[in-house]
């Protein structure tokens, strides 16, 4: 067996390189500048990304022995597809193994908005004992509005089923009877919006979902509603949220991703309605450990020419 060259730049749990090394040389530099990247690429056969690192066109030309770009986790967006194509770089992802914890923050984020668990955490230890006006709302009994039915969206509506709540979902891209077979009531987005009395996004940004959530959606949901998002940034028009939440239109909103990441101090973010966390919808031990075995996995398949799971481009 060839003694694959294998580079890893953003780090990889422990599991993932065990996995490589018993077949490849691995060279882990996590934090490699893009510069030193472009100096270094062109030794090996397989580099393998989180988010951080780009693999640019640049990158992609000076990557003369370059069979494989894994990215351990979902989302591609910081790999040049095209120019990885033209380069006959085989481009393999990890999406399964993130559905868990993204489902299960989702949860904790509708629990933690619905009963606004940080203020009252917060508050008590600023020394104050708030409790009358901490009044929250149950789950139970209430109707969820998934928009994207994918594996987060359906691992979210089967995990929401146990507090008892009715599940609509909105997936332009599945059909109708297997929406049910995963647990969701078909529904156009109109329809979701309207009867929802919480949303929670789990599509891809792409041209069709940018913005999706706008006024006009906003506008078409019910007085008091919660929204929830830890899909992608982009998704709401985070304007149009934020006029919403001062209007009362939208009760609280709950996010983990944001149009741009770190999003700073917005009014947003700082909004007392608002709960946010940064990005950490991947970051549970089990999906990162998960994400090192299937991508390194992936990885040594490819290049010995083997079927592959998760082939993106
Ligand atoms: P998936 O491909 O299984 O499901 C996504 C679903 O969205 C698909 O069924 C697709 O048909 C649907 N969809 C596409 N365009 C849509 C639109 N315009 N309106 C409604 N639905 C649409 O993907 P997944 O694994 O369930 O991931 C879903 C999202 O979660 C992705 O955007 C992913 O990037 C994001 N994600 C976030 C984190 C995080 O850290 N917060 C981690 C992993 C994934």
């Amino acid at each position: 067996m060839s003694a694959w060259k294998i580079l890893l730049t953003d780090g990889l749990e422990d599991n993932g390189k065990e996995i490589l090394r018993a077949s490849a040389v691995v060279d882990d530099r996590p934090g490699i500048t893009a510069d030193e990247l472009l100096q270094v690429i062109g030794e090996y056969d397989a580099v393998i990304v989180r988010g951080r690192t780009k693999i640019t066109p640049a990158v992609l030309d000076a990557a003369r022995k370059l069979k494989v770009a894994g990215r351990a986790g979902v989302g591609v967006d910081n790999i040049d597809l095209k120019s990885a194509k033209e380069h006959n770089v085989i481009v393999v992802n990890s999406p399964i193994a993130t559905t868990v914890a993204v489902a299960e923050l989702a949860l904790g984020l509708m629990l933690s908005i619905c009963r606004e668990i940080p203020r009252a955490d917060a508050t008590m230890k600023a020394g104050k004992w708030i409790k009358k006006e901490l009044e929250g709302v149950e789950l139970y009994g209430k109707t969820l509005g998934v928009i994207g039915f994918g594996r987060i969206g359906s691992a979210v509506a089967a995990r929401a089923k146990a507090f008892e709540m009715k599940i609509l979902a909105y997936d332009p891209l599945i059909p109708a009877d297997e929406i049910l077979k995963r647990g969701g009531e078909p529904v156009s987005m109109d329809e979701l919006l309207a009867k929802a009395d919480i949303i929670t996004m789990h599509m891809p940004l792409t041209a069709d979902s940018k913005n999706i959530l706008n006024a006009d959606a906003f506008g078409k949901m019910k007085k008091g509603v919660y929204v929830i998002c830890a899909a992608r940034g982009g998704v709401i028009d985070e304007e149009a949220l934020l006029a919403a939440l001062n209007s009362g239109q939208v009760a609280g909103a709950a996010l983990d991703v944001f149009a741009a990441e770190p999003p700073g101090q917005t009014d947003l973010v700082a909004h007392p309605r608002v709960i946010d966390s940064p990005h950490i919808g991947a970051q549970t031990i089990e999906a990162q450990a998960r994400a090192a075995n299937d991508i390194s996995e992936e990885v040594l398949n490819a290049l010995n020419g083997k079927p592959l799971r998760w082939k993106v481009a």
